[in-house]
């Protein structure tokens, strides 16, 4: 390829400098050779999805980026599932679409999350109530350097809320993704109220899943989260996550603060055998309680469309958790903002609001 290709052009947010040396190889076995030679070396690299999920900075990345673009979907029965694997650089909403056209049920409410296959893992991608967790089966990664491929199960990734042991700390190349659906064309009881009233249903009612992804994809090109021509929708998705407070903490913010507690987890203590328990104990430990970014942001005094003065960087005219570019921001621009709300935020509420996408380049 040319040494003048822009992130810019690469990204969803439409910011980021030059890549000085990029690459995308054709297939699978390309991929994997690509990645093995450039990450045993010892220039910076780095694997590029969809370019949907990361802010990068105006600088030149003084390194290699290999863009993924592998394509693929094969399924195979197991028992009463079918397992479904998708090379990395399918994208995303397309395996949706494939698995609700071959009535497999388990990826509905995940419909029209932009971005591939192989970077969903990374952040758990997530939505309506449901996320990638729910169905993952496995995938194939190949470690830095030169390492054989491995298989990783849920076990080794640690998912939680926009977070897998991928996103933190584990480096290395997702090859493919396997997950577990259901042959249904009826979906699981819904669990979010909003999508259940989009589409006249009730919470815990099962639709088919052909109109859960008609209601989800409505739903996310009415607030700019799908990627169309709306000029709200040169983002990366919501910018912060929304934070995990203690129990005790989430009680000093004002009663109207919306709150989603976590589930405990419960613990079953251990009773020797032999010995009859006195009672059935457990231990039950908080998660804690999950908080509404997007509402602390906006009693924080920073509304739908707010930009600083003379920047191009803004809040989403339909969204306040979403960064947008308004056409020719730069990357400083965007950073500039989201400080600034943070640190707003942090000052009304004592929280401190993270970053979803990931930061390169930035010192
Ligand atoms: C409008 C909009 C709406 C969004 N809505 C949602 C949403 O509802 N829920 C949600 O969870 N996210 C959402 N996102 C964020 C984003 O779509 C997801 O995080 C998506 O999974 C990113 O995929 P990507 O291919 O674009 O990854 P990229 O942005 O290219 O990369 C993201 C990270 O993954 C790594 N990576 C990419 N591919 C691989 C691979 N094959 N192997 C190893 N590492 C890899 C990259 O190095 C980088 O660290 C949204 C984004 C936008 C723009």
């Amino acid at each position: 390829m040319t040494d003048t290709t822009e992130f810019r052009d690469l990204t969803t947010l439409k910011v980021g400098g030059t890549i000085l040396d990029f690459r995308e190889p054709a297939t699978r076995s390309d991929l994997i050779e690509t990645f093995r030679d450039v990450s045993s070396g010892r220039e910076p690299w780095f694997l590029l999805g969809g370019g949907s999920n990361i802010v990068v900075a105006d600088k030149p990345f003084d390194g290699t980026v290999i863009r993924i673009s592998t394509r693929g979907i094969d399924r195979e029965i197991d028992g009463d599932r079918v397992l479904v694997t998708a090379q990395a650089g399918e994208p995303w909403d397309e395996l949706v679409e494939w698995a609700v056209a071959n009535r497999l049920e388990g990826l509905e409410a995940l419909s029209g999350i932009p971005g591939t296959v192989g970077a969903a893992p990374i952040q758990n991608i997530g939505a309506y109530g449901a996320e990638l967790a729910d169905t993952f089966h496995s995938l194939q990664f190949v470690p830095p350097g030169r390492g054989d491929i491995v298989t990783l199960r849920p076990d080794a990734l640690n998912f939680g809320y926009r977070q897998s042991s991928l996103k933190d700390g584990l480096n290395g190349l997702v090859v493919s993704v396997t997950i577990a659906l259901n042959p249904s064309e009826t979906s699981a009881p819904i669990q979010f109220e909003q999508l259940a009233s989009a589409l006249g249903a009730k919470q815990g009612e099962s639709v088919a899943i052909s109109d859960i992804r008609r209601a989800v994809l409505e739903l996310r090109a009415s607030k700019g989260m799908v990627i169309n021509s709306d000029p709200d929708s040169v983002s990366v998705g919501s910018f912060f996550t929304n934070p995990v407070v203690t129990d005790q903490f989430s009680r000093q913010l004002p009663a109207d603060a919306p709150r989603f507690p976590l589930d405990a987890e419960r613990t079953q203590r251990v009773v020797p055998l032999g010995i009859e328990p006195e009672f059935v104990d457990y231990d039950t430990v908080s998660r804690g309680v999950k908080l509404s970014a997007a509402w602390l942001i906006e009693r924080a005094g920073i509304g739908k469309g707010f930009a600083l003065s003379g920047s191009n960087a803004a809040l989403s005219s339909k969204h306040t958790l979403a960064i947008i570019n308004r056409g020719g921001a730069t990357a400083n621009q965007v950073l500039e903002l989201a400080r600034f709300i943070t640190i707003r935020v942090h000052d009304t509420f004592g929280i401190m609001l993270e970053p979803e996408p990931t930061m390169i380049g930035f010192d």
